[in-house]
This record gives structure tokens, sequence and C-alpha cells, in this order.
């Protein structure tokens, strides 16, 4: 049968396991992955786009596993009281083509993107990087938040975001997620990268959005670039970029969605398995700034969910699924139209 792990199931998993450790497994899984990147079959997300969001479908597989996510961004969302990004996803043995797993990814997204953040960042951000500026306090802050300050170091936090509300929910969750990190609310976001080693973006907004402008970067920062993850839908000045160490996922992707599309196609990017792998240097000077131009990829995803299947199998957590028809012979499909008497269910004209 397939493994059900819906929204309680996985809200049920990052109790028992804990979010920081979860996040620091998922970090480790997703590191490992990329260091076998030639081991995968890749392709860039397939985006059907409409004028308020998009819809995507991720695939990728290695000899063995056969994973998809489906995923949302819809800016406008929130307003209508449903979250800007909603995924959902599959594992399959790629030996037969069952799927093994039926799996929420909305939160395990969350955990996904900010573990592979902190990947990036432990090979591009400056040694000793203690303070972190955060813009966008939605509802992947949280997870950026406790996994810079979990795993990287991250000790003080800036915090900003246009709705105030959101930058009040971040720092009472964090008050009791993370209570040694030092969160200080920012009046714009100047204010709040002014000075720090890291600067998190993770805004929504269907634009070419600069949150972060050239006149506020500093010799030596690090800036990891989240929400810019769509055709039109950017974050960072591409001056700042023009003067950058620009780190993609994979680069036939990260070319139409990241914030890179604001450049031509033969600008230098470097993708992250070079750099995880040590193909590729990541940081090259303490002055140099960098930028991890994030969009999510595949491969994160089939990591989290190889990781879900194997904690929810340890703890117990999830439902079998009878999702797929397989009765006691395999080409008698017509078998579940039959009644218990074996007579034929009707059949509508
Ligand atoms: P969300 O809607 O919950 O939060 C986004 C926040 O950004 C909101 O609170 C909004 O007020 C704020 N914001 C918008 N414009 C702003 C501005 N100019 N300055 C400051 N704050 C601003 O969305 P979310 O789930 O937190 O996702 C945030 C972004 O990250 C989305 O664009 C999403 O598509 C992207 N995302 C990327 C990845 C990845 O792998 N790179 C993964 C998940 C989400």
């Amino acid at each position: 049968m397939t493994r059900l792990i819906d929204v309680p199931g996985m809200a049920a998993l990052m109790r028992q396991v804990g979010i920081a450790p979860f996040m620091r497994e998922l970090a480790q899984r997703i590191r490992a992955d990329y260091l076998r990147w030639p081991e995968f079959e890749k392709s860039a997300r397939l985006a059907s786009h409409s004028d308020v969001g998009v819809i995507e479908l991720m695939p990728v597989s290695d000899a063995a596993r056969y994973a998809f996510k489906y995923v949302n961004g819809h800016p406008g969302n929130t307003a209508l009281g449903l979250p800007t990004v909603m995924a959902f996803g599959v594992l399959a043995d790629v030996a037969t083509g069952y799927p093994r797993l039926l799996a929420e990814l909305t939160l395990t997204t969350a955990m996904r993107t900010a573990a592979t953040s902190v990947v990036a960042a432990a090979a591009l951000a400056r040694p000793g990087s203690r303070t972190m500026a955060l813009i966008g306090n939605g509802a992947q802050s949280e997870f950026q938040a406790i996994a810079f300050h979990d795993m990287l170091g991250v000790d003080e936090i800036r915090i900003f975001d246009v709705d105030e509300q959101a930058t009040a929910k971040l720092r009472r969750n964090l008050a009791t997620a993370a209570p040694a990190l030092r969160v200080v609310v920012a009046r714009d976001t100047a204010t709040a990268v002014r000075g720090a080693d890291i600067v998190t973006t993770v805004t929504a907004d269907k634009a070419y959005a600069t949150i972060v402008t050239p006149d506020m970067i500093e010799p030596g920062m690090h800036i990891n670039a989240v929400g810019g993850d769509c055709p039109g839908k950017t974050e960072i000045h591409p001056d700042i970029l023009r003067q950058a160490r620009v780190i993609v996922e994979y680069e036939p992707q990260s070319r139409v969605e990241g914030d890179v599309q604001q450049l031509p196609p033969d600008f230098p990017v470097v993708e992250l398995w070079q750099v995880v792998g040590g193909q590729q240097p990541g940081r090259e000077s303490a002055r140099q700034v960098t930028v991890f131009d994030s969009v999510g990829f595949a491969l994160e995803d089939y990591s989290a969910l190889c990781l879900v299947a194997e904690l929810a199998e340890k703890h117990g957590i999830g439902m079998a699924l009878p999702l797929i028809a397989t009765g006691e012979d395999p080409k008698d499909l017509y078998a579940f139209a039959l009644d218990g008497n074996g007579n034929a269910l009707r059949v509508a004209a």
C-alpha cells in the first residue's frame, strides 16, 4: 500500500523529531544527494502560469526512486485565507513504478528550503557570520531563522516585513522556538540589512521587486535570495548580481526563474552541486559578495520525501492508503467493477 502522510501526520512527525533536528538531518541528506548529482535524471520544472500565480510539477529520479512535487506560488493567496505556497508529493519505486509515499509537502517545503539555504550558506557566508537580516516574515521565515541559528550559529536576526502583523507573528514564534536568538525588529529593509553578515530575502510579490538595492550591500555579505523564484518575480537588484559570485541550483531552471533572469544568458553562475562537491570554490575572498539565487529544485524534495518516508516508518506515523487498484489477478482490473456477488456494476451510458 501507499503510505499517506497528511498534515496532522507531518505535524506529529515534526513534533516528535523536533524542527531543528529534522532540518539538520534534512540538510545532511540534501548535501549528500547534491554530492551524487550525476546519478539523477533532472529537468527544469514544468510551470503553468496565470496572472496571479503559478502551478508547477517537479520530477526527479535516480536508479531506485522517482519523486515529484506539485507546488504553487500565489502571492495574493494570504488575503483569501490560503497559503502562498501549497504542495504535496509522491515517492515511487523505479523498479515497478509503485507509489510508496504520498505526502503533504507544504510544511516539508519550508523545512527543505531552509535546509538548502544553510547548505549553500555554509560554503558562501563568511566563517563566523553571526547576524542575519530576514526580509519577508511570512510562512517560510521561522524555518529560515531556526535553521540559520541552529546550524550556522547566527545569534542575531533583524526582521522586516511590510506587514507588521507578519513580523509580530515571527517574533512571537521565535521567542519560544529559539529563545537564545536575539530578534530585532527593523523599521525598514535598509536598517535590517545594515551591518548584517547574511541577508535572507523571502518575500512574495508577483513583480520585478527590488527588495535589496546596491546601496544596502557591504563587502563580504552573503545574500540568501529565496523569494524570487518565477519568471517576472525577483527580489535582488541586477547590479548586485553583476558584482557578486552567484550560485544557483540547476542552471536551466534558474536562468528562467531565478533573480539571474534579469541578466543575459551568458552571465556566469555556478551550480550548487559543484560548490558542495569542491569542484568549484564557494566564497573566494572575505570581501566578495555572494548570492545564493534559490528557486527550489526537485532534488531537495526527493531528499525530503526519502527522509519523511524513513522517519514515518520509524515513528509509526501515517496510514496505509489503497491508492492503486491491485487485486488478486493483476490482469483482472474489471473485478473492481463487480459487486460482492460477481455482478458487474452498472456503467452509465
Ligand atoms: P508568505 O506570503 O507567507 O510571506 C511573504 C511575506 O513577504 C509576506 O508577509 C509579505 O507581506 C512580505 N513582503 C512582500 N513584499 C515585501 C516587501 N517589499 N518588503 C518586505 N516584505 C514583503 O510567503 P512564503 O510562503 O513565506 O514564501 C515567500 C516567498 O518564498 C514566495 O515568493 C515563495 O514563492 C518563495 N519560496 C521559495 C522557495 C525556494 O525554494 N526558493 C521555497 C518556498 C517559497
